[in-house]
C-alpha cells in the first residue's frame, strides 16, 4: 500500500463518525482553494454533517459564482465546537490566516495538500506533490468516504482543477486529472460553462489594467526572464480591482524565451506580493522560500511588509540570475 493510500484511509476513517466539520483553505483563495473548499463542505453536509465554512476575508469577486460561496463565514464561533477541521490547499499552516491559533485548538486536524515545498502541520495528512489540484484530491476523497458528489461539489471541483491546472496546461496534469475531469463531467459538469464563469468575465477596467500592465514588461538574460508590475496607481487610474491582475502573469509567461515569469505587485498597507511562474526544469518553489514565501515547482510567490517594487527587483533578479546560470532553479 502506498503512503498516500495510508493516510487517505486514516482520514476516510476519522471522518465518517464526525458531526460537525470546520472547512477552511488559504488566505486570498484561489479557484483551486474555494473550490476544493466548497465542495468538501457540500460533500460533507450530503452526509448529514454539519459544516461551517471559515474565509478570514471576502472573497474575490472572479469566484462568487461558485455554488456555496454565500456560506462562508469570516468568524468564529467561540467556542469553536468543532469535532474536526480539514485545511484544504495550504501548504503553510501561517496561510489559513489570523484565526490559527483558535482553528489548531480543533483536533483531529485534517490536512490535504499538493503542495510541493509543503511545510507539515496538523494531526492527519494527505499531502500529494503529484496531484496537479487539490480539488483532484477531494474528489479521491468523496469516493473513498462512499459519499454522493452534488452537481455543485462536482462544478466547484472542475473549477479548482482548471484553475489550478491552466485549463489542463501545466506540468502537473495527468492522467489521473483527466479522469476525474471526466467523471465531474459524467456528474453534470458542462466544461464550457465553466470556462464562461472562470474566464469570460472581464470587465473594461481589468482590460485597461491589463493594457497598462503589459506596458511595464522589461525583460532580461536574453529573453529568459519577463517582469511585469503593476501599481496603486494604476488601480486607480482603471478602476479595476487587486483581484483583477489574477493570471495577468501568463501573458510574460507565454513569450517563447521566457523560462521565468515574474508579477511584483504593489499593494496596499506597505505589502508587496511576487508571483513567479516558471517553465520546465526551473523550480520556482525553492526561490520563493528563500524570500519566506513557497508554492510548487511551476508556480510560487511571497508577500513582504515595507518593500518596494524596486526593492524586490534589486534583491530578487541577481539571485534568479545566479539560479538560472548555475541551471540550480
Ligand atoms: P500566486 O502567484 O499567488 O498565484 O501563487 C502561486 C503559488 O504559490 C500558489 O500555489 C501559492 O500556494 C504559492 N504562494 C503564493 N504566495 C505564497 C506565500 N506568500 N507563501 C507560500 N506560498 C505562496
Ligand atoms: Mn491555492
Ligand atoms: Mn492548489
Amino acid at each position: 500500500m502506498k503512503k498516500s493510500d495510508e493516510s487517505l484511509g486514516r482520514i476516510v476513517a476519522e471522518l465518517k463518525g464526525k458531526k460537525n466539520v470546520l472547512v477552511a483553505t488559504h488566505v486570498f483563495p484561489d479557484g483551486d482553494a474555494l473550490g476544493s473548499q466548497l465542495a468538501m463542505g457540500n460533500i460533507l453536509e450530503g452526509m448529514g454533517k454539519k459544516v461551517f465554512y471559515y474565509s478570514e476575508e471576502r472573497i474575490s469577486h472572479l469566484y462568487d459564482y461558485m455554488p456555496g460561496c454565500e456560506k462562508l463565514e469570516s468568524r468564529l464561533p467561540k467556542p469553536a465546537v468543532f469535532d474536526a477541521i480539514i485545511s484544504l490547499d495550504c501548504g503553510d499552516c501561517f496561510r489559513l490566516g489570523e484565526a490559527l491559533e483558535d482553528l489548531r485548538e480543533i483536533h483531529p486536524f485534517v490536512v490535504i495538500d499538493h503542495h510541493s515545498g509543503h511545510k507539515e502541520f496538523g494531526d492527519l495528512r494527505w499531502i500529494d506533490p503529484n496531484r496537479s489540484s487539490t480539488g483532484e484530491m477531494v474528489y479521491e476523497l468523496a469516493v473513498a468516504l462512499g459519499a454522493d458528489i452534488s452537481y455543485e461539489a462536482a462544478f466547484c471541483l472542475f473549477t479548482a482543477i482548471v484553475a489550478d491546472t491552466g485549463s489542463f496546461k501545466y506540468d502537473c496534469t495527468t492522467a489521473s486529472t483527466f479522469r476525474v475531469a471526466g467523471e465531474l463531467v459524467d456528474l453534470g459538469v458542462k466544461p464550457y460553462d465553466v470556462a464562461r464563469k472562470l474566464f469570460d468575465n472581464y470587465t473594461t477596467g481589468r482590460l485597461r489594467l491589463l493594457e497598462a500592465v503589459l506596458g511595464t514588461l522589461e525583460m532580461h538574460a536574453d529573453g529568459q526572464i519577463a517582469i511585469i508590475t503593476v501599481t496603486q496607481e494604476m488601480f486607480a487610474r482603471t478602476g479595476a480591482k487587486r483581484d483583477d491582475t489574477e493570471d495577468f502573469i501568463n501573458y510574460p509567461r507565454a513569450l517563447n524565451t521566457v523560462k521565468v515569469a515574474i508579477f511584483i505587485k504593489e499593494g496596499i498597507d506597505g505589502w508587496i506580493g511576487v508571483s513567479m511562474r516558471a517553465k520546465g526544469e526551473c523550480d520556482v518553489a525553492q526561490l520563493a522560500m528563500t524570500f519566506g514565501g513557497g508554492g510548487h515547482r511551476n508556480a510560487a510567490g511571497y508577500r513582504l511588509q515595507g518593500s518596494t517594487i524596486a526593492a524586490v527587483r534589486t534583491a530578487l533578479l541577481p539571485e534568479l540570475l545566479r539560479r538560472l546560470a548555475a541551471k540550480g532553479l
